[in-house]
């Protein structure tokens, strides 16, 4: 059956990205994928259009889509709107409406951009990290919320951190399955020591973990487990974890690798629908330059391939289209060490749709 893909090129540098990801769509599909491409106006474009980040018509193409392609939304000149019209409200009501519970974000380090983080590249090279995030639960999510006014008059803010055993389960068994495809290794991260919310967390990953006895779990505090991605990043595999402790690692996780245009993203249903964008935002700073790096879009395009479509082969030649541009010494200004010589966002693009035809 054909399945059908909606693209969301948003805002900033978003059009300029994506236009390179469907480059590799088209060329994929004329190779005899099934597929077939319909776009919609998502952010601060749709709300410049039809004066809403998220029109009911983009909601609708949404859900009759079977996956979807974002490039980023924002920009300056939204900030200004009130918070129901922002183009990041768009997005998050996207992602609410179609209830993508699961955030998957992987920290690959291509051996050729090493130079690039932060850290000693035999501490990073060669990384990959996979980050089960939950997306729809949690302390961002919990009731009650609010700030209130105690009878001294202070203020005192207050969040619930709530997880059923349902959704801790639902992400566990995602994580396990992921895990299935890569090195067998979960490592569950939590605060059972402290918070009695992921106490049940982990007593139900150990439950879970009893239907996939080919899957090493592990389990660590969240505190050591950022000291440990910046200590020994390659010793992980899968990491599954809560909402809010999932935002922060996939961060610190990502500039791991150092080059924010490298990193895709793909958030998922319990049906493999899935959204897939890039990691990064909409990047005003070098928007209409035609530098932007197009490479997390394009492989945001293969984690669909692997995730929603079942094409493992089609999404490893991609990934392997990527390495061979990087391998010819293709490099967007974003990844390119001092003095190498850079290639522009249309370019990176044709050079990764010439490496799928090699
Ligand atoms: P950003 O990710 O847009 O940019 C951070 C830095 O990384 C900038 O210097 C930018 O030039 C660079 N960069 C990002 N993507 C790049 C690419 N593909 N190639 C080369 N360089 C790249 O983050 P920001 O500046 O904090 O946010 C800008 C806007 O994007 C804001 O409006 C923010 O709300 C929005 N945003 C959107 C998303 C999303 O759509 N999912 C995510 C993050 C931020």
């Amino acid at each position: 059956m054909t399945k059908n893909i909606l693209v969301l090129p948003g805002d900033g540098i978003g059009p300029e990205i994506v236009a390179e990801a469907v480059k590799v769509l088209d060329k994929l599909k004329a190779d005899g994928l099934d597929i077939s491409l319909d776009e919609g106006l998502v952010g601060g474009a749709a709300y410049d259009a039809k004066g809403h980040p998220l029109p009911k018509e983009t909601l609708a193409q949404a859900r009759r889509a079977d996956a979807i392609l974002l490039g980023a939304v924002g920009g300056p000149r939204y900030e200004s709107l009130e918070r129901p019209l922002r183009p990041e409200q768009g997005l998050l009501t996207l992602r609410a409406e179609l209830q993508l519970f699961a955030n998957l974000r992987p920290a690959i380090l291509y051996p050729q951009l090493a130079e690039a983080s932060t850290l000693k590249p035999e501490v990073v090279a060669g990384l990959d990290i996979m980050i089960v995030r939950e997306l729809t639960g949690g302390i961002y999510f919990g009731q009650p919320r609010g700030v209130r006014e105690l009878e001294n008059g202070e203020k005192e803010g207050f969040n619930t951190l709530v997880y059923r055993e349902s959704e801790i389960e639902r992400i566990g068994r995602l994580a396990f399955e992921i895990a299935r495809k890569r090195d067998r290794r979960v490592c569950s991260v939590d605060k059972a020591n402290v918070l009695e919310v992921t106490e049940l967390w982990r007593q139900t990953m150990i439950r879970v973990a009893n239907d996939y006895p080919d899957v090493a779990l592990s389990h660590m505090y969240v505190d050591n487990a950022a000291m440990q991605l910046v200590r020994a990043p390659k010793q992980f595999d899968v990491m599954v974890t809560t909402n809010m402790f999932g935002d922060i690692l996939s961060d610190a996780a990502a500039m791991l690798t150092g080059s924010i245009g490298m990193l895709p993203s793909a958030s998922l249903d319990a049906h493999a629908k899935g959204l897939y964008e890039p990691i990064h935002g909409s990047a005003p700073d070098i928007t209409g330059q035609g530098v932007a790096n197009p490479l997390a879009t394009i492989l945001s395009v293969a984690m669909m391939l692997r995730y929603s479509f079942g094409e493992a082969v089609a999404a490893e030649r991609v990934e392997a289209a990527v390495g061979s541009v990087l391998d010819q010494g293709l490099r967007t200004p974003d990844i390119a060490a001092n003095g190498q010589p850079t290639v522009g966002t249309a370019e990176m693009g044709n050079a990764v749709v010439a490496a799928l035809n090699a």
